[in-house]
C-alpha cells in the first residue's frame, strides 16, 4: 500500500506504509475515537442516571489523542470519527478537530454529536475541514425528548440541526435508537422530518452495553420498523454500502436515505473495518467484547511513537470475529456503557 507524503521542500512522494489487517483478514481502516466520557445528556439507554466520570488525569489530553490519531492514519486508517460521550463538550476540542482536518492521509473526518452545542461549532467543524455530521434524535416530541435524554432540550437540537446545513453540511445523518413504547410512535414523523430537511436517517437497534435493565421489552427489530416506514413511505434497497454495519434505502421522491443498523437481525461482523478508542486511551478492537489494550502507559511513557505503532499492530490479533448482542439483553456481558467505549 502507498500514502502520499510531502517533504520539507514540498516535494510529494510515495512512501510504502503497512496497512492494519486482522487475523480475519479484515483490513481496518476507520477508527472511532471518543475524546471524552462526559456529556451534558444522560440518554437512558446510554447512561445510568447518576453517572461517575472518569477523573481528568486519566482521560488522554488533546495531545494524546492527536498522537494516536496520526499513528494510526501513519498505519493506512484514512477515517476518523469523533465520538464520546459528547464530543462538543470537550474543552478546547476544537484544537484537536483543526489539527486532524488538517491531517495529510486523514481523507474523511466524521463526528457524532448529540446536536446541542452544534448552533455554536457548526461552522468552526466545517471550517476545520470536518466531512460529515451524526445527529443522534430519538424523538420530535419535546416532552419525550426530555425523558429519554433525562437533561437534554430538544430545541437545541433542532437548531443544532439547522445550523450544520447553514454552515454547508451535506448528508447529515440523524441516529435514531428503536425502542418499543418509548419512541416508536414517532418513527414516521422522524422519517418524514428527514426527507423535508434533506438529512439522512438511521434506525438502530439498541444494543446490551452496560447495566441497564429492561432493554428486551423495549427492543424492535429493523425488520418491523422498516416494515412500518415502508406503509407511508416507497423504500427501494441501495446496493452500495459504506463497509459499515447499515443497510441503507431509498425515499423515492427525495434525496434521503433510511439506513438500519441491526447488530441483533443482521450479525456485520463480517466486514467489520473498524476499531474504537476510549477516552481514556483504551484501544477495544469490537464494541461488543471486552478484549482491549491499553494505549495510555505507552503514550505517557515513550515520547516516540514506535511502541504505541507496535501495540496497535498487535491488537489486530486480538480483534474477535463477532459479538453476540442477541443473547444478552437483560444481562450484558460488555459492561462498560456506550457513552464509555464511543458510539
Ligand atoms: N453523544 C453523541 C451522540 O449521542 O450522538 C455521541 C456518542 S453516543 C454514545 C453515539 C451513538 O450511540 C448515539 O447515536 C446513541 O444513540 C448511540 N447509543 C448509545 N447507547 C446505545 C445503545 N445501548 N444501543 C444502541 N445505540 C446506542
Ligand atoms: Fe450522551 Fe450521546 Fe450517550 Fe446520549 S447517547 S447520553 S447524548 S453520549
Amino acid at each position: 500500500m502507498h500514502h502520499l507524503s510531502r517533504d520539507a521542500s514540498g516535494e510529494t512522494h510515495r512512501r510504502a506504509i503497512a496497512a492494519l489487517v486482522d487475523k480475519h483478514g479484515r483490513r481496518i481502516n476507520y477508527v472511532r475515537l471518543s475524546i471524552t466520557d462526559r456529556c451534558d445528556f444522560r440518554c437512558n439507554y446510554c447512561m445510568a442516571e447518576e453517572m461517575i466520570f472518569l477523573p481528568r488525569h486519566e482521560v488522554m489530553s488533546l495531545d494524546e489523542c492527536l498522537r494516536v490519531a496520526s499513528v494510526f492514519v501513519g498505519l493506512g486508517v484514512n477515517k476518523l470519527r469523533i465520538t464520546g460521550g459528547e464530543p462538543l463538550v470537550r474543552k478546547n476540542a476544537m484544537w484537536l478537530i483543526e489539527r486532524l482536518g488538517a491531517m495529510q492521509g486523514l481523507d474523511d473526518l466524521v463526528m457524532t454529536t448529540n446536536g446541542s452545542q452544534l448552533a455554536r461549532y457548526a461552522q468552526g467543524l466545517r471550517n476545520a475541514g470536518v466531512k460529515r455530521l451524526n445527529i443522534s434524535l430519538d424523538t420530535l416530541k419535546a416532552e419525550q425528548f426530555r425523558q429519554i435524554t433525562r437533561t437534554g432540550s430538544l430545541a437545541d437540537v433542532l437548531k443544532g440541526i439547522s445550523a450544520a446545513g447553514a454552515a454547508g453540511f451535506r448528508r447529515t445523518k440523524l441516529n435514531t435508537v428503536m425502542m418499543r413504547g418509548v419512541n416508536d410512535d414517532q418513527f414516521i414523523d422522524l422519517v418524514r422530518f428527514a426527507v423535508d430537511n434533506g438529512l439522512d436517517i438511521s434506525f438502530i437497534e439498541e444494543m446490551p452495553l452496560g447495566g441497564i435493565a429492561g432493554r428486551s421489552r423495549t427492543y424492535i427489530s429493523a425488520e418491523e420498523t422498516r416494515a412500518r416506514i415502508s406503509e407511508c413511505f416507497d423504500l427501494s434497497l441501495l446496493s452500495e454500502t459504506s463497509g459499515g454495519p447499515a443497510r441503507y434505502w431509498k425515499v423515492s421522491g427525495s434525496e434521503s436515505r433510511v439506513g438500519f443498523i441491526s447488530p441483533h437481525s443482521h450479525n456485520f461482523c463480517d466486514t467489520c473495518n473498524r476499531v474504537r478508542i476510549t477516552a481514556k486511551g483504551e484501544l477495544y478492537p469490537c464494541l461488543g467484547q471486552n478484549d482491549v489494550v491499553n494505549l495510555l502507559p505507552i503514550l505517557r511513557s515513550k515520547l516516540c511513537n514506535e511502541e504505541l505503532r507496535q501495540a496497535i499492530v498487535d491488537s489486530m490479533g486480538i480483534k474477535p470475529f463477532g459479538h453476540d448482542f442477541s443473547s444478552q439483553m437483560e444481562s450484558p456481558s460488555v459492561i462498560r456503557f456506550m457513552s464509555m467505549t464511543g458510539g
